[in-house]
């Protein structure tokens, strides 16, 4: 199957999760996950109508950012972030999702290119406080919001999460629901929050049925990686 069919079929799914759901007033952004995918499968997606694409590791995405410069793409950075990746990430994307410290955050304030406009991020919230994952926990986030709002050449956009791996739906949407009342309650102080990151291929119709705004699908678009 070619990678527009693939995207036809995704926003298939985007649709009817919406119509299932009763947060329909929203759009929902597919963002495409190209990590590891070569460079004519993100040309392909693009000429098929696709414009956000994420990437995680930051030697690769640097790469293909130089590559594809002639399309106009959205780039957003998913992966972990360490000090040694902030310089570069400042300087190539358009948005990350994956904020979760202070320290972070204000490196890419600092090193953001004075031509470039703010970087918008997302804080990744460790929802299922999970002690291996990345991700602010829920009960430390209002904090890191307050310090990081302050920070100039950042754009707060709003909450990104990856919650504990699991096929039953129930728990599923319970990790989607808490992250989206953590979310309503920031956007009652923060009312220009507009993004709900949560949602991969396996979940994201019941990312959706919680309020995603922002679904990332790397494996349903561009197939298994290795
Ligand atoms: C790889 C990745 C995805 C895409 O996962 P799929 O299961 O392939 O859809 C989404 N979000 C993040 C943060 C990822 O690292």
């Amino acid at each position: 199957m070619t990678i527009a069919l693939h995207l036809q079929k995704v926003f298939q799914r985007i649709d009817d999760s919406v119509n299932l759901s009763n947060n329909n007033s929203h759009p929902v952004t597919l963002l495409a996950v190209s990590k590891t995918h070569k460079i004519n499968k993100i040309r392909e997606a693009f000429e098929a109508g696709q414009r956000d694409f994420g990437e995680s590791y930051i030697q690769e995405a640097v790469e293909k950012i130089i590559a594809l410069s002639d399309l106009d793409i959205c780039w957003y950075f998913i992966g972990p972030i360490q000090s040694n990746k902030t310089q570069k990430i400042a300087k190539y994307f358009d948005w990350t999702l994956s904020v979760d410290r202070l320290k972070i955050a204000k490196r890419l304030s600092a090193q953001r290119p004075e031509s470039k406009r703010p970087l918008n991020i997302c804080l990744q919230v460790n929802i299922s406080e999970e002690d291996s994952k990345s991700g602010v926990l829920p009960t430390d986030l209002l904090e890191l919001v307050e310090q990081i709002d302050q920070l100039p050449r950042l754009k707060l956009r709003g909450l990104m999460c990856i919650p504990a791996k699991t096929d039953d739906v129930k728990q599923q949407a319970q990790a989607f629901h808490q992250m989206q009342k953590l979310f309503t309650l920031l956007k009652s102080q923060y009312p220009d929050l507009d993004t709900l990151s949560m949602g991969m291929s396996a979940d994201f119709d019941a990312a959706i049925a919680q309020g995603s705004t922002m679904i990332r699908v790397g494996t349903d678009i561009f197939g298994k990686r290795n």
